[in-house]
């Protein structure tokens, strides 16, 4: 299939870009931010989202690059994938590793070329490894819109699968990552050629003189609509020592945390982001996506629940159909697995960085 016939602008400057989202909705028609494609061409070509016009983003100064300074890591939204993947900047590698190691998961190498960290954030995959950084390091995003310019928390920004705290007309330009422990460790399940995971989780933790943790943060994603800190379990693992049983209870509480946190109801709903409303019925996407309509994913294995990544992502949430206990509980226990996984991998770094810390305070005191 291929696209609906839409107009198409490619803006010099972030500000045009705002200008033609702002022209495009005063003339009543839908316009939609073009990135890196990877997700937004695949939807075009199903006509599952048909929009009047497409504002490409690719030409409009300053929205790329990595740069590092004393505060953390600025990314423009238009960096793609692969800048991150092969950063050589000393600064990244030594305070935020788990950056371009995570680059290094995302798709096949294609896709990390053309796909932005912008792209992804806007796109909101609940299982992205973006959006489970941005959320586990409290990444500030940069929006730009017609009123001017507005710092988001990622916990704010994310609200749902695929929705997010964009208001019409407004694009994302930057993200900003504060340090935290370098010792941050990422792991996920389900990573098939062209597909998400099914779960994934990240921890970060900073162990003290005496062994224990002093600092953590945990988040997970694959059991809620969103990647989601999970404070609870943060909180019982302050001060323990970095042990098994002590990460099994805190993986518990984590995916309990995640699993029930309620949905967030101030965002544009899935349907309106993606102008699908009335014009694509949940039957044609579920046709789409090789899944009954009205009961997109329950029960199917999970090859047959993302049968084309982000086109199976948008028909899957359905409120209407009945929830499978069985699967849930699957999805559970592997997002369960996945979070001792990263604390452990979290705390074997923070051991091997300990010293190392040590050393540089020291030489700082001296
Ligand atoms: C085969 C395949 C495998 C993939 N595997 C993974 C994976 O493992 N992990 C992963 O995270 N992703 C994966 N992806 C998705 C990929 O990373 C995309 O790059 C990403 O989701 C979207 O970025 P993009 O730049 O391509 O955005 P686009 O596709 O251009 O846009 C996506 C959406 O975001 C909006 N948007 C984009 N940029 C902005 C902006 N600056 N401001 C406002 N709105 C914006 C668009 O309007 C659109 O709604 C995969 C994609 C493919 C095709």
């Amino acid at each position: 299939m291929k696209p609906a016939p839409f107009g198409y602008v490619r803006p010099r400057t972030p500000e045009e870009a705002v200008a033609a989202l702002a022209g495009a909705a005063a003339a009543g028609r839908e316009a939609r931010v073009l990135a890196g494609g990877q997700s937004l061409i695949p939807l075009l070509n199903r006509r599952l989202v048909r929009p009047d016009l497409l504002v490409d983003l690719g030409r409009a100064a300053g929205l790329r690059g990595v740069r590092a300074d004393a505060r953390g890591v600025r990314i423009g939204a238009l960096t793609p994938h692969a800048a991150l993947e092969r950063s050589t900047d000393p600064v990244l590698h030594r305070d935020l590793p788990v950056l371009p190691e995570a680059a290094g998961l995302i798709g096949q190498l294609p896709v990390r070329v053309r796909g932005t960290f912008g792209g992804s954030l806007a796109h909101a995959d609940p299982c992205a490894e973006w959006c489970l950084l941005a959320v586990l390091l409290d990444a500030e995003l940069t929006v730009l819109g017609p009123a001017g310019t507005r710092v988001v928390p990622a916990a704010a920004f994310l609200c749902g699968r695929h929705r997010t705290a964009l208001r019409p007309g407004e694009i994302l330009t930057a993200v900003r990552l504060p340090y935290a422990e370098p010792a941050a460790a990422l792991v996920e399940y389900g990573v098939q050629p062209g597909r998400l995971p099914e779960a994934a989780a990240a921890a970060a933790l900073t162990l003290g003189a005496d062994g224990r943790v002093a600092a953590v943060r945990l988040a997970v994603a694959g059991p809620g609509e969103v990647p989601a800190r999970a404070p609870h379990a943060e909180a019982l693992l302050l001060g323990a020592r970095p042990a098994p049983d002590a990460f099994a209870a805190a993986a518990a509480l984590a995916v309990e945390e995640a699993a029930t946190r309620p949905p967030r109801a101030d965002c544009a709903p899935a349907a309106l982001r993606y102008g699908m409303g009335e014009r694509l019925g949940r039957a044609r996407a579920a046709a789409v996506c090789g899944a009954p309509a009205g009961s997109p994913a329950a029960g199917a294995p999970a090859d047959a629940r993302r049968p084309a990544a982000h086109a199976a992502d948008l028909a899957a949430p359905d409120p209407s159909a009945a929830p499978d206990p069985s699967a849930a509980a699957d999805l559970a226990a592997l997002a369960g697995a996945l979070v001792r996984r990263a604390l452990a991998r979290s705390a074997e770094r923070a051991r091997v960085l300990a010293p190392v810390r040590r050393r540089a305070a020291e030489a700082v005191a001296a």
